[in-house]
């Protein structure tokens, strides 16, 4: 089949199961141009909830699968790449926060978004990388474990200097390989032009650039720039930027193909179109005890406005 005879039969099944198509940014241009809703993952989470569809079907990996069906529950969640995960969002046993939790009753364990259901149960609080900083600022306790990323947390802990912040040991293995001699190297490349990153890279990256935020974050500040900029997360930013800003601006991919996430580019069109006839993709079932816990943790988030 031909791509576009692909994109023809996925919006004719679309329209006739009643579906929603969601695509991280990270996903390659086909599957974003064939998706309703683009962008990160509690974005997408948050969108889908207030829609009517009966099912939804994401393109991208399972714990943005499982956050979609934590908020919507009465939904059918597909995901549609079946093998896609996050390495990072398993980087931490449940069971371990648990016996943290124990030990140190006065600290309050805060989880990023990229983490399991499972996960998410066992903490008092989510945050999403655009959120973080805000919510760990105005929580009312001032020992905070931050789970899973070391960077996102040593970022939220360098922005929180009032707080004390233990981190955990996790990374994600895209973002984590960026080097300061890569950014050093790329700005003496396009001098005077901002480089945008994603706080899921090492401090010591973080430092050297102009802007340090989520990918919704990175999007805004490269809309906002008068000029050329440079766009250090993964590749599929710098990508969906240059597709769909049609301004004369270059959005210039930091370390090149090294960038890439391998589970963000599973899925293809053959798959979108198999998730949405029932023949392919993966269900995403939450065990209702799970789901309780996930969603008080990212309830808590919403209430302090993350
Ligand atoms: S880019 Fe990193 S955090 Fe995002 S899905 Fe891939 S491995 Fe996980």
């Amino acid at each position: 089949m031909t791509k576009q005879e692909l994109l023809n039969q996925i919006q004719q099944v679309k329209q006739e199961t009643d579906t929603v198509i969601l695509a991280h940014t990270y996903q390659p241009p086909e599957i974003v141009d064939a998706a309703d809703i683009t962008g990160d993952s509690f974005k997408l989470a948050a969108a889908v909830a207030k829609l009517p569809n009966r099912r939804v079907i994401l393109c991208g990996v399972d714990f943005m699968a499982e956050t979609v069906k934590i908020l919507s529950p009465d939904k059918q969640v597909i995901l549609a790449s079946p093998n896609a995960t996050c390495p990072m969002a398993t980087q931490i046993d449940p069971s371990r926060v648990r016996a943290f939790k124990q030990q140190n009753p006065h600290t309050a364990v805060c989880c990023y978004i990229n983490t399991t259901a499972a996960l998410k149960a066992e903490c008092d609080i989510c945050v999403t990388s655009s959120s973080a900083v805000k919510i760990v600022n105005a929580m009312e306790q001032t020992d905070i474990l931050f789970i899973p990323d070391q960077n996102l947390g040593r970022f939220v802990a360098q922005s929180c200097p009032h707080k004390n912040v233990t981190v955990w040991d996790g990374y994600c293995p895209v973002h984590n390989k960026v080097t300061p001699q890569q950014i050093a190297a790329i700005k003496a490349e396009y001098p005077n032009t901002p480089v945008a990153v994603h706080p899921e890279c090492k401090p010591e990256v973080v430092a050297l650039c102009d802007m340090a935020g989520s990918t919704a974050d990175i999007i805004n500040f490269a809309k906002a720039q008068a000029g050329d900029v440079i766009i250090a997360t993964e590749r599929g930013v710098a990508e969906y930027l240059n597709l769909h800003e049609t301004t004369n601006k270059r959005y210039i991919q930091a370390c090149g193909d090294t960038l890439i996430c391998p589970d963000m580019k599973m899925t293809t069109l053959t798959d979108l179109l198999a998730a949405l006839k029932g023949e392919g993709g993966k269900e995403m079932t939450v065990d209702p005890t799970v789901r309780a816990g996930a969603k008080a943790a990212i309830d808590k988030m919403l209430a302090y406005g993350g």
